[in-house]
């Protein structure tokens, strides 16, 4: 391998400029071309490739968002989409892939190495958190504490007016955000996408923390939740307790936003060292990822199938926690 590709794709998340750092800096220790893909697949088909240099990436670790822009392609989906980007890499002599991205991402770079033999590693950026074969996905830790900040604000107001706060936060599919941001801002409720919550259990619980004089209430509502969306089950639970002054806040994309958190650099940057290494030793089709603090290589069939369910004991510890 001497040249690579990394490219970003799909939703953005913190720490993925911190990645491409990583995994740019380090081709650079092995004396290999890195070039930066820009706008994911999309730029991949239409040739915005560039060649980097490591003015390219300085100051970028701390920042949020990712300087090779991110989208979303529906050509890339297709046999022809791929076939461009084929050519277009191989015009550019680049004979290896790091695709940062989520499930999603992930797929189509397997689906591409299948067809082209292109070898590629997988990186973890997603806030959701929702891939197998890595403990936390980059972005996540910094989303779940965008989200701790701006509820305990809401908290503030909660408690002056005695109000009941439904807090919507990201996790279409996947319940990680709303379980770690509602633990650590004491919800009162965490409504889930893998679970159905009835209405009568949570205004049950409502109203019992009402008689144990509680003076504000927050419930967080993943925005995928099978329950209804935040507004939804607000509007539910107002017929049930209309004496309660009911407000919605959808916390919306300044989740994706911010400056990486300690943890998301660290993650980041050993991602990115090892998605170069792993290349370098003829891991190809692979998610480089980290459980337990080790680095892991799992096949990115396994990494996107296996989905990562909602630890059963941070959700017992919540419901201990908010009784
Ligand atoms: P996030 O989890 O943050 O939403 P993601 O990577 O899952 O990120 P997607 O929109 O699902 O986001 O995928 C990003 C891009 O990956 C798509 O726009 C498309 O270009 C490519 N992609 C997704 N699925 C496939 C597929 N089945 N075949 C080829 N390419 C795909």
């Amino acid at each position: 391998i001497k040249k690579i590709g990394v490219l970003t794709s799909g939703g953005d998340a913190p720490g993925m400029n911190a990645a491409i750092r990583a995994a740019v800096r380090t081709g650079f220790y092995y004396n290999l071309e890195m070039y930066g893909i820009y706008r994911g697949y999309e730029g991949m088909i239409q040739n915005d490739i560039k060649k980097l240099n490591s003015l390219n990436i300085t100051h970028i670790l701390e920042r949020g968002g990712t300087f090779l822009k991110s989208a979303r392609s529906e050509e890339f989906k297709t046999t022809e989409g791929r076939k461009k980007a084929y050519t277009n890499l191989k015009n550019h002599g680049i004979d290896a892939l790091i695709v940062i991205g989520g499930d999603g991402s992930l797929t189509g770079a397997h689906l591409f190495f299948q067809e082209y033999g292109i070898p590629a590693m997988g990186l973890p950026g997603t806030i959701d958190n929702d891939l197998s074969g890595t403990d936390s996905t980059i972005g996540f830790d910094t989303a779940c504490n965008t989200a701790i900040e701006a509820i305990d604000k809401i908290r503030d107001t909660a408690t002056s007016h005695d109000r009941l706060f439904f807090v919507e936060v990201m996790g279409r599919d996947a319940g990680f955000i709303a379980i770690n941001a509602g633990i650590g801002s004491a919800a009162a409720a965490i409504l889930i996408p893998e679970n159905k919550t009835p209405i009568e259990s949570l205004v049950e619980k409502l109203k019992s923390r009402t008689k144990a004089m509680k003076t504000s209430n927050i419930v967080i509502v993943a925005e995928g939740g099978k329950s209804g969306s935040a507004q939804e089950i607000a509007d539910k639970v107002k017929k049930y307790l209309p004496y309660y002054d009911i407000k919605v806040t959808i916390l919306g994309h300044l989740q994706r936003g911010g400056a990486p958190t300690s943890f998301d650099r660290l993650l980041a940057s050993k991602l990115g060292v090892a998605a170069v290494e792993g290349l370098m030793q003829g891991k190809y089709d692979v998610m480089a990822g980290l459980i337990n603090h080790k680095v892991v290589f799992t096949p990115i069939v396994k990494a996107i199938v296996d989905d990562k369910k909602v630890d059963e004991d941070d959700l017992r510890v919540a419901n201990i926690l908010s009784t």
